[in-house]
């Protein structure tokens, strides 16, 4: 069984329910987790609706990095949990997702950056997590695209790496559909209705089905959801793009998951050409299509750390949302104002990475009891204060 072929896109139930105990909305990495944590925990009666195909959200992305090198204790907890349960995949769901444990090399270029990333790989050495601060040379020899003369040091965390989302999704919501989840995909949530302070129902465009709970995992589009239900959710899209390589026979062929922290430029293998990026300012708004025009600034950040990388012959990338908060981390919870109404979106660009460990904490605060960790600070109510934001150094 292991290594078996999931099909991508599995036929979605064609009868909407008339009431569901749950329903998800959207049928990214956290919508069919989440789905599975809680079907696995014993809620019966779930469902979840996708205005699409499975997958076809911000986690459509060809490849994703896993990763717990963080500097938030919250995000390390997070990243380190997702990454056993996505090590372990292949044995629980029998469906592989392509995961690499290439390392992540994050490289620095000025000293206050350096201190940032000793600080935050001195609190993941403390969660158990195995990064160590190396010197520019080491950093070189790591990844010969490098240029040591550039940095002032680096760090490198052996056990991250990236994996296929579209396989994740696919694992989770094919397991999901075999404890009895109802999986409704092409159907779009047009409003959420509520009476006296609780949820009543979620209309759709296949009809109405009763509910007294619901979880929004729409990502990028989260604040529409947010607002049929009365509930702020502080979530913008924002589009990045990638770009691929031709297959290059001077490409190493295992080389980590490499980010200039100076930059924001990144690389790594892609089959045996590269995946690379950087995050160019785009407007705030919906809009996902692809183009080149963050490759100057790529050109420039590669000519300085990585002079191989200048110019890439590139054959095409992709483009899709961020899914943006006010302080770029993840909201988790439930509404204080509206019983019956969690969230779980906002990843700002890391939400791969975090979709097991969210499906386990989201199940957990379902049944309102205690998780592996204590979700509070990425409620959205940290928003009421600008002191209980979220500060993390090591996202771009
Ligand atoms: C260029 C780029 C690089 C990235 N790199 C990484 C990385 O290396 N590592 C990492 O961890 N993350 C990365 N991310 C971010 C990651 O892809 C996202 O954080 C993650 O996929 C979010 O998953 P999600 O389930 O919350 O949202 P999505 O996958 O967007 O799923 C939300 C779903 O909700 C559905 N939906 C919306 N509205 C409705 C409605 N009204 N009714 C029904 N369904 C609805 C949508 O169709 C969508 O499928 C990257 C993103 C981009 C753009």
């Amino acid at each position: 069984m292991a290594g078996a072929v999931i099909d991508l896109k599995p036929r979605f139930d064609s009868r909407l329910p008339d009431s569901a105990d749950v329903v998800i909305i959207g049928g990214g990495i956290m919508g069919v987790s989440a789905a599975w944590h809680l079907a696995k925990s014993g809620v019966q009666n779930i469902v979840l609706l996708e205005l699409g195909d499975l997958g076809g959200g911000s986690s459509a992305k060809p490849l994703g990095g896993v990763r717990a090198n963080f500097s938030d204790p919250g995000n390390i907890m997070l990243g380190k949990r997702s990454l056993e349960a996505y090590r372990k995949f292949d044995a629980e769901f029998g469906a592989g997702i392509g995961l690499q444990q290439v390392g992540y090399l994050f490289l620095c270029r000025n000293d206050d950056s350096l201190q940032a990333l000793e600080a935050a790989t001195a609190t993941q050495n403390s969660m158990g997590v195995s990064s160590r601060m190396i010197d520019a040379e080491e950093a070189e020899r790591i990844n010969p695209f490098i240029d040591a003369r550039a940095l002032n040091g680096a760090s490198f965390s052996p056990e991250d790496g990236y994996a296929e989302p579209a396989l994740a999704v696919a694992g989770y919501a094919h397991a999901a559909r075999q404890l009895g989840v109802r999986i409704l995909t092409h159907t779009q949530v047009l409003d959420i209705e509520t009476a006296e302070g609780t949820i009543r129902s979620v209309r759709t465009n296949r009809g109405k089905i009763s509910t007294n709970a619901v979880i929004c995992c729409a990502g990028a589009w989260s604040a529409q959801i947010g607002q049929m239900a009365g509930v702020s959710l502080p979530v913008v899209p924002t589009k990045r793009m990638i770009g691929l390589t031709m297959p290059q026979a001077t490409t190493p062929a295992r080389i980590p998951f490499t980010l200039d922290l100076a930059t924001t430029m990144y690389f790594h293998n892609y089959g045996s050409g590269l995946l690379l990026g950087i995050s160019h300012e785009q407007p705030e708004g919906f809009g996902r299509e692809f183009d080149y025009s963050w490759l100057a600034e790529f050109n420039d950040a590669a000519a300085v750390c990585a002079p191989g990388l200048e110019n890439p012959d590139l054959v095409g990338g992709w483009a899709g949302y961020y899914e943006n908060t006010p302080d770029h981390n993840a909201l988790i919870g439930h509404s204080r104002d509206l019983p019956g109404f969690f969230y779980a979106t906002g990843f700002s660009g890391h939400g791969f990475l975090q979709g097991p460990a969210v499906g386990e904490l989201v199940a957990d605060l379902y049944h309102g009891r205690t998780s592996f960790m204590d979700p509070t600070p990425f409620s959205v109510d940290r928003f009421d204060n600008d002191t209980s934001r979220l500060r993390e150094v090591n996202i771009i």
